[in-house]
């Protein structure tokens, strides 16, 4: 049985609030959906950008592929292998690999042999999400068989005339829906999401978000504010972009979609840091349970700029990691060490016991 699916009004309503004590009740609300699903606990991802070399030109990015003013790079192979061993050896449960996308088979095969690599410094142990874009069906496959088990692949907004504002004419609304549906019957636990505030998206859009999410029945949802990035067509809106009100539309949606999608993952993510330092921890007290520190090699991140002001830019990745555990555990929440923390939805879904 699922939960039942919320009317476009009452989404709207809930995303309309700006009173302060309002908000504060939306989140607490939330924070009980959680507590009753989820828990109190936090599972660690950390997140390995392994390249920002990208076919794309996304409008909004700032790794599009149009963007000259920055200096591609690949993380090699023994890289990637030592900072997914330092994960594995700080208890993290699962790395997240994300990068630009490309589907070239060369590429398509350094992912296959990375995965296989991975599983083997890690005795099998560390879960393993991707975040590789729209590819072929095989393609999911082959990288699912290899070990991955969960995608993330943003749907970026779920109305298609905005899809289009975005990006580029060859950029596909529905084949991106299309590469969801694969990976769902590939077998991933999948993830989707949305940025908010984007130029031209309105309230009543992000109430269609979280249908779209309840109708695709998504097992995780990764999403994260809009911000302007000065080297792309959206750079005019940086010197107008207003943090306070980004962060609270951020933390607002993911409060709602906890409130009506309950057992699912939802990451609180690094954008909400960017526009306030404990902006993550905010993510988790509106109902968020997933956190993926980044353990990039900070000579890499000034290479993974998709929006202004990202942080974490010289930290190294034993600091983030130490003072984010240090948040969190102030907050009255777990760091879940040694665990996937898999998506509880996923399970119900496919009525599979929970193993790791
Ligand atoms: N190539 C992968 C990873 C993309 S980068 C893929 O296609 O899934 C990860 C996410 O960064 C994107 O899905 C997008 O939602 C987000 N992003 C890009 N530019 C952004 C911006 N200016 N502000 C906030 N988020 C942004």
């Amino acid at each position: 049985m699922r939960f039942p699916r919320p009317s476009h009004s009452e989404l709207l309503e809930l995303l309309s609030i700006t009173d302060s004590s309002e908000l504060d009740a939306l989140f607490k609300r939330a924070y009980e959906v959680k507590k009753q699903y989820i828990g109190t606990k936090v599972w660690f991802r950390g997140i390995i950008e392994l390249s920002n070399i990208c076919s794309k030109d996304c409008y909004y990015c700032g790794i599009r592929s149009s963007n000259t003013n920055v200096k591609r790079y690949t993380v090699s192979h023994a890289e990637v292998i030592k900072e997914a061993r330092w994960c594995y050896e700080q208890g993290y449960g699962s790395i997240v690999l994300q990068s630009g996308e490309r589907s070239n088979k060369a590429w398509i095969d350094q992912i296959t042999d990375l995965i296989y690599a991975i599983k083997d410094v890690s005795d099998g142990k560390l879960g393993i999400t991707i975040s590789f874009g729209e590819q072929s069906k095989e393609v999911y496959k082959q990288w699912l068989d290899a070990g991955a088990h969960r995608y993330l692949l943003r749907v970026e907004t779920s109305n298609p005339e905005l899809y289009k504002k975005l990006h580029p004419q060859n950029h596909s609304f529905e084949s991106r829906v299309q590469s969801l549906g694969y990976l769902k019957e590939v077998g991933y636990q999948v993830g989707t999401g949305v940025m908010m505030g984007l130029p031209g998206q309105t309230l009543a859009d992000l109430a269609n978000d979280v249908l779209f999410f309840y109708d695709i029945d998504v097992d995780m949802i990764g999403m994260g504010p809009f911000i302007p990035h000065k080297d792309t067509p959206f750079g005019h809106l940086v010197d107008s972009f207003d943090e306070t009100t980004a962060l609270q539309l951020g933390l607002k949606m993911i409060a709602v979609c906890r409130i009506f999608l309950r057992d699912i993952n939802i990451a609180s993510t690094t954008a909400l840091q960017a526009l306030k330092s404990d902006g993550r921890e905010l993510g988790l007290l509106a109902g968020a349970n997933i956190i993926m520190p980044n353990v990039t090699d900070t000579k890499f991140r000034e290479g993974y700029q998709l929006y202004e002001g990202k942080p974490n830019l010289n930290e190294n990745a034993s600091e983030t990691m130490q003072s984010l555990e240090d948040k969190i555990t102030a907050m009255g929440e777990t760091v879940a060490y040694g665990e996937w923390g898999d998506s509880a939805h996923f399970f119900k879904r496919t009525n599979q016991e929970k193993t790791l």
